[in-house]
């Protein structure tokens, strides 16, 4: 049950990998910027990699070791913030990716956070309750130099749940001797989540399109989306740009998808899931498969699944007008100068998918002031940050003649850089 982490993970389709997809943007931004050679060999790597073994007896009895890491890229801006992923096939590369992207998503929505990434590699669908838990706990305990809320504070990502973070906290604050609600974001709200934080990354994910096709002048009362993926970040952001007037024509998850150019029922679809697990075996639509969805022609993308679904092998069949990468990484390097070339727009993941995390910090505030926040409040504030971000990713983007992308790098870059430069080197 366990996967053989001393192979390497299988590269989905041999693609380039998504740390090197991450520095050909990094690099190309810092070009534009002009960035110093020794602040960029700074920002070019991670401060601090860390990779622990997780024995675990199994259900049947049999001893698994599985391997975890957490990788923190930067706390310039304050205590490293990321998620912690679950999958089989989670190695090294993808998480110090994943952690440089958490820096600049933080930078970008103006937290006081610098950026960090946390994976176990095994396979969840695999694992009974109690080995996830075991797996989790002993994944804390290893942990438990590293995270606190002064220092490094984990989240949700793939495969990880409100049940993980609530694990995590009760662990770390076991060995504390004190409740230490803030050490990790995206817990159940009775012990001391945040009202919105489930929806926050789809909700960000419409915020962000609504502000692109204001910006791009796009008609709102007539446009089609498409949405890959129906986890969490799918499925609210399909349900939320329905609810602004957007069609939605095409979903779908692991198990495949669906098209209906007469516009398929969300809500219906969430209804569906939430007693199927996935979309399998329901009527809503013809179906597609995940590769023919990203090519429907449509005016919105919302790739909300996992990396390196649009590479240079599929980038010139893409036909919507404007991409907003719901997922982290769904467009590897490879693809993004064919898909300026014709004339696609693409809101890329760091500034797209961002209110997951801005939500985070609210939770983290709200822990720390021990003062909880209603939903109208929480969604509020959400959507001025947001806003300002897009705003702030838009200005850069116009003044150095460049994609939003690249834009949206080089605002972070300015601001870690800056805020670098005045606390100075120690040592
Ligand atoms: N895993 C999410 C992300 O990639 C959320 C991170 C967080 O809330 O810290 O942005």
């Amino acid at each position: 049950m366990a996967v053989d982490y001393k192979e390497p993970a299988p590269y989905r389709r041999g693609e380039p990998n998504p740390n090197e997809s991450m520095m050909v943007r990094f690099d190309k931004a810092c070009q534009l910027y002009g960035l110093d050679e020794g602040l960029y060999n700074y920002l070019k790597h991670p401060v601090k990699i860390i990779i622990v073994s997780i024995p675990v007896t199994m259900d049947n009895g049999k001893l698994e070791v599985f391997e975890g890491y957490r990788v923190i890229h930067d706390n310039i801006l304050g205590p490293s913030k990321g998620g912690i992923r679950y999958a089989p096939d989670v190695d090294l590369d993808e998480v110090k990716a994943l952690a440089s992207w958490m820096t600049w998503k933080c930078a970008i929505a103006n937290l006081p956070f610098g950026g960090a990434k946390g994976g176990v590699r095994c396979d969840p669908k695999k694992l009974s309750s109690r080995e996830l838990e075991l797996i989790t706990r002993r994944y804390t305990v290893n942990m438990l130099e590293i995270f606190g809320p002064d220092s490094d504070v984990p989240a949700p990502d793939m495969n990880t749940d409100e049940q993980i973070m609530a694990w995590i906290m009760d662990t770390y604050s076991m060995h504390k001797k004190e409740t230490v609600t803030g050490v990790v974001t995206g817990k159940p709200i009775v012990i001391g989540g945040s009202r919105g934080r489930r929806e926050a990354t789809g909700r960000g994910v419409m915020i962000a399109t609504m502000a692109a096709m204001k910006t791009l002048e796009m008609d709102t009362t007539s446009c089609t989306a498409v949405i890959q993926g129906f986890g969490n970040v799918g499925s609210v952001s399909a349900d939320l740009l329905n609810e602004k007037g957007i069609k939605i024509i095409a979903i779908s998850d692991v198990s495949g998808g669906y098209y209906d150019p007469k516009g398929i029922d969300v809500k219906r679809a969430i209804e569906y899931v939430s007693t199927h697990k996935t979309l399998e075996g329901g009527d809503f639509g013809s179906p597609v498969t995940n590769e023919e969805l990203l090519e429907i022609e449509c005016d919105i993308l919302v790739p909300a699944a996992k990396e390196d679904q649009i590479t240079a092998h599929n980038a010139d069949r893409i036909k919507a007008k404007l991409i907003v990468e719901g997922a982290n990484g769904p467009i590897s390097a490879d693809a993004d100068d064919i898909i300026a070339a014709k004339g696609t727009r693409v809101i890329p993941d760091i500034l797209a998918n961002s209110g997951g995390v801005i939500v985070s910090y609210f939770e983290w505030v709200q822990d720390r002031i021990g003062y909880f926040w209603d939903e109208d409040d929480v969604n509020a504030r959400l959507n001025r940050m947001m806003t300002e971000a897009f705003d702030a990713v838009y200005n850069t983007a116009i003044k150095y003649d460049t994609t939003f992308r690249l834009g949206a790098y080089i605002y972070a870059i300015d601001k870690v850089s800056k805020v670098l430069k005045l606390r100075g080197i120690y040592g």
